[in-house]
């Protein structure tokens, strides 16, 4: 079918105060707005622009709008239109049901969450009357073993309010009219083949990325630092360390991890955090950290590591980084936007998550996607220097970072091919726009 006019009022909901769930939001706007001609409507609550560090960059022509109560009124007779919500802002999906418009899920981490979503509340139920072994794996698509350990937090808080809000969460997207996914068939084929075999009983799933950040004029002055000395390097020689937008160590893993880089004798960009008791504090409160993280470092760290190791506070250009040619390895969190642009820029990893659903997404890295090697924390929780350094030396120079290497170089171009004029990813975002207009 033939499109006869632009969509309009596609309204796109991020939850508050995610900045890793609101960049995917903003990439998506922008492929409405100039590949599809779509009038885009984000909603930022206002809280998020003031509590990071920096403004994310808006989709180009956006305009700022306070919200009178929606009316259907509005709505010019033929117009169409449709509510695009994140996970966490998944009851929304019953005020598009209200209007009579289609009700999306733009889910912004690991397909591999969709099977969970289909997989645990089942679980759960069956545990309970079942008394079934709660301590044994899972299988995901693609026969990789999850452990209960490696659950998203909360998930093992059985009895806890917060683990009937996830599993309320995981149920409910089942409502949703479809699914629109961060991420591309090649990366995840298991999971997008098992949640398509289960249909009609779940919506249709639309890989529709990697959607990764494409405008970063904003950190210039500190993208020009960075730049500037990566310059210098040797290809391929420096490994980036970054935990995300708010990941955290605590003060013993922060000095285990200097003196691992130390010790490693490798080159190395780290982005200093101040550390915190818990990694997932500054997420929940960005306000709360006060420290310059440099006071954290070990004595005399910075003159030992002069000329092969550059230590940024707090923020770095990641992309400016993962795309620099200079970069051959990247310690990661294992965040799904980190995930996605060291797949982009072909760069092999060493997971270290932290939080959330990182330890699930460290499991695909090593069980599925095979482009990372995974920290192990010791006994009391913190993985040693000695690890640090080996680990390092593995994926800098070592055989097993040549084979990472060579397998992301396969799904670097899958990434670049999905994207491409006739590519899934693209296919798959128009097929979902003609939806839209078709319901109109
Ligand atoms: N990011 C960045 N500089 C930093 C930290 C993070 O540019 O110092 C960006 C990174 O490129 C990614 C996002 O912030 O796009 C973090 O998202 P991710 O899903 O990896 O982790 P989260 O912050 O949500 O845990």
């Amino acid at each position: 079918t033939q499109r006869s006019q632009p969509p309009h009022n596609i309204a796109l909901l991020p939850p508050p105060s995610v900045l890793g769930h609101l960049i995917p939001f903003i990439e998506l706007a922008k492929k409405l707005t100039l590949q599809h001609n779509c009038t885009v409507t984000l909603i930022i609550p206002d809280v998020l622009s003031m509590n990071h560090k920096i403004p994310p960059s808006r989709p180009p022509h956006h305009n700022r709008h306070r919200f009178s109560p929606a009316s259907l009124d509005g709505r010019s007779p033929g117009e169409s239109a449709a509510l695009v919500v994140d996970l966490f802002a998944i009851d929304a999906i019953d005020i598009a049901k209200q209007f009579g418009i289609p009700a999306y899920l733009f889910h912004v981490i690991a397909t591999y969450e969709l099977s969970l979503c289909v997989i645990l509340p089942k679980l759960y139920e069956s545990c309970a009357s079942e008394s079934r072994d709660m301590a044994a794996p899972i299988t995901l698509p693609g026969s990789i073993a999850l452990s209960p350990e490696d659950f998203p937090d909360l998930i093992n808080e059985t009895n806890s309010d917060a683990h009937k809000s996830v599993m309320d969460w995981y149920n409910k997207f089942r409502e949703a009219d479809g699914v629109i996914v961060n991420s591309f068939l090649e990366l995840e084929l298991e999971a997008f083949k098992d949640l398509e075999r289960r249909r009609p009983g779940l919506p249709p799933v639309y890989p529709v990325g990697p959607l990764i950040r494409t405008d970063t004029e904003a950190e210039s002055d500190r993208g020009s630092e960075c730049v500037k000395w990566l310059n210098d390097q040797p290809p391929k020689s420096v490994l980036f360390v970054s935990f995300g937008s708010g990941g955290t160590l605590s003060v013993e893993q922060f000095n285990e991890l200097a003196l691992g880089l130390d010790m490693s004798g490798q080159r190395f960009l780290w982005c200093v955090r101040s550390p915190q008791d818990k990694a997932a504090d500054e997420y929940l409160n960005s306000q709360s950290i006060v420290e310059d993280p440099l006071d954290f470092l070990p004595e005399r760290f910075l003159e030992r590591t002069k000329g092969r190791g550059l230590v940024v506070a707090s923020w770095a250009p990641q992309i400016q980084v993962l795309s620099h040619g200079s970069t051959g390895g990247f310690v990661t969190h294992c965040g799904w936007n980190s995930i996605l642009e060291s797949t982009v820029f072909g760069v092999p990893l060493i997971a270290w998550p932290l939080c959330f659903e990182q330890r699930m997404n460290a499991v695909f890295l090593t069980e599925g996607l095979k482009t990372a090697i995974r920290v192990k924390e010791n006994e009391n929780g913190v993985v040693g220097r000695e690890q640090i350094s080996e680990l390092v030396k593995r994926l800098m120079e070592g055989k097993e970072g040549n084979q990472i290497r060579r397998r992301l170089s396969d799904v670097k171009i899958a990434a670049g091919k999905a994207l491409s004029r006739e590519g899934s990813s693209t296919k798959a975002l128009a097929h979902v726009v003609q939806q839209w207009i078709n319901t109109k």
